[in-house]
């Protein structure tokens, strides 16, 4: 469960990229976070794992008070909050396997764990063959496929996927939006920061509208054309 309760995120330059926000996720929920460019949709997934520190209101994701965490716990709630970005953020000079048991080699599992694990993860994503290749052998979806499976890694209960799709084609995208669909079927909340209307018309989920920081509309099942 996540619970935002009059939540905002003013930056040093003033610029409040979030704006009194109060909403609250369930366990398991698929949710689409959508609105104009610079409307506070990166901010707000940020907030999620503390990447970002909200200047007001309190935010409790799963059993972390956000607010209040304390830096010990930062890596705990960071693997409870997995992420992945659009532009998939893979380490160049790891290979597939590296990239994802490197997310499993600080939490201190053993090799045969995280062999495991990977393996497992791989096998989720369809990709166990590419498992030794690097990055830029890899296309673009193949990456954003690896980014997937290295923050499911430690079985979050939470992913938030920033524009996941933005650098695909659309038959990848709707690749990529079948493996997120699948990840959330087993009951992990999916948010996703989006621009694009036609995934958002294609499969239906809750629908999160932010303008200038401030949640303006959360319809569930939502059209995105008929919010416009
Ligand atoms: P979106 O993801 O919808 O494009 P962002 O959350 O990236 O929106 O940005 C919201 C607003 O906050 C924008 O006006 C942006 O310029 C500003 N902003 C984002 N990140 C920072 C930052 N690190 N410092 C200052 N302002 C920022």
């Amino acid at each position: 469960m996540i619970q935002l309760t009059n939540v905002s995120k003013q930056y040093d330059n003033g610029i409040v990229a979030v704006n009194d926000i109060t909403l609250r996720i369930e366990q398991g929920e698929f949710v689409y976070v959508i609105g104009p460019s610079g409307s506070g949709k990166s901010t707000f997934m940020k907030l999620l794992n503390r990447e970002v520190i909200a200047t007001a209101g309190k935010m409790v994701v799963g059993k972390f008070n956000v607010s209040k965490i304390k830096k010990k716990q930062l890596p705990f709630l960071r693997r409870d909050v997995g992420v992945v970005f659009q532009d998939f953020k893979l380490l160049p000079n790891l290979t597939a396997f590296e990239n994802i048991a490197y997310a499993l080699e600080v939490t201190g599992a053993s090799g045969k764990e995280i062999k495991q694990r990977v393996n497992e993860v791989l096998n989720l994503i369809g990709l166990s063959h590419k498992v030794h290749q690097y990055p830029d052998e890899l296309s673009g979806g193949e990456q954003q496929r690896i980014a997937i499976a290295r923050a499911i890694a430690n079985k979050p209960k939470v992913l938030v996927a920033d524009e996941p799709t933005g650098n695909l084609d659309p038959d990848t995208a709707m690749e990529i939006m079948q493996i997120l669909e699948d990840i959330n079927q087993s009951g992990t909340t999916v948010i996703m920061g989006t621009h694009n209307d036609y995934l958002v018309n294609q499969r239906k989920h809750r629908v999160l509208r932010l303008e200038q920081g401030r949640l303006i509309s959360d319809l569930y099942k939502g059209d995105y054309r008929e919010i416009n």
